[in-house]
């Protein structure tokens, strides 16, 4: 097992090696596969298992630089989780021309509009400033064809779950959705009937 064996892009895997990544963990082993062939994957992973470079190496290989568009959404709980998220996309992504924006809140919308007004592929922030830019037409998110959620029970209680549904009625409806979680409680379990489509499962 090797990050060759993926047929990854050479400045992909330049940036894999870079990091320090000697061989895929377990997780990566059998979620970037199935990532890159397109299905929607729901996950049960906890921290320290490599789960996020799961979601972001299948999803930096298949952003398109020659479109300017949010071609990634990365939705995070907090905005220490999306600023660390975002920081796994530039390590991985160094040798690729792709684009990455952290957008949160406790900062001013006012930078957000102005960062947008440049290339963005890949969109990584928390429920409440993504729905924010969504919905004033600030975030374009029609071209928005990966959708991702880590700490999914996290931002999944009760009071958030209809924030989530809103900001998913901007991306494309044929989107992939790849969904890690510690735990899977009814309110996850809804969200994934309503909005997952035969989701590979990986329980770890
Ligand atoms: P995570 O579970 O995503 O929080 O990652 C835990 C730690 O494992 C991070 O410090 C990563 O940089 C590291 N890591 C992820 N994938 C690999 C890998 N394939 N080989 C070595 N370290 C890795």
């Amino acid at each position: 097992n090797s990050f060759e064996d993926f047929y990854l892009s050479r400045e992909l895997l330049m940036g894999i090696f870079e990091a320090g990544y000697e061989k895929p963990s377990p997780i990566q082993e059998d979620s970037i596969p199935v990532a890159l062939a397109g299905r929607d994957i729901l996950a049960r992973a906890k921290n320290g298992t490599g789960k996020t470079a799961s979601f972001i190496i299948p999803t930096l290989q298949k952003i398109k630089t020659k479109s300017n568009k949010i071609q990634a959404l990365l939705l995070l709980p907090t905005r220490e989780l999306a600023l660390q998220t975002s920081q796994v996309v530039k390590t991985l992504g160094k040798h690729l021309k792709i684009q990455c924006m952290v957008s949160t809140g406790g900062t001013p919308l006012s930078d957000d509009i102005v960062r947008l007004e440049e290339a963005v592929h890949v969109l990584v922030g928390t429920p409440g400033r993504i729905l924010d830019l969504a919905s004033r037409k600030i975030a374009d998110l029609s071209e928005c064809s990966i959708f991702v959620m880590d700490e999914a029970d996290k931002m999944l209680s009760q009071e958030f779950k209809t924030l989530i549904e809103q900001i998913l009625s901007f991306l494309p409806a044929k989107h992939q959705s790849l969904l890690f979680s510690a735990t899977f409680p009814l309110s996850i379990q809804e969200f994934i009937a309503r909005n997952l489509k035969n989701p590979y499962e990986i329980n770890l």
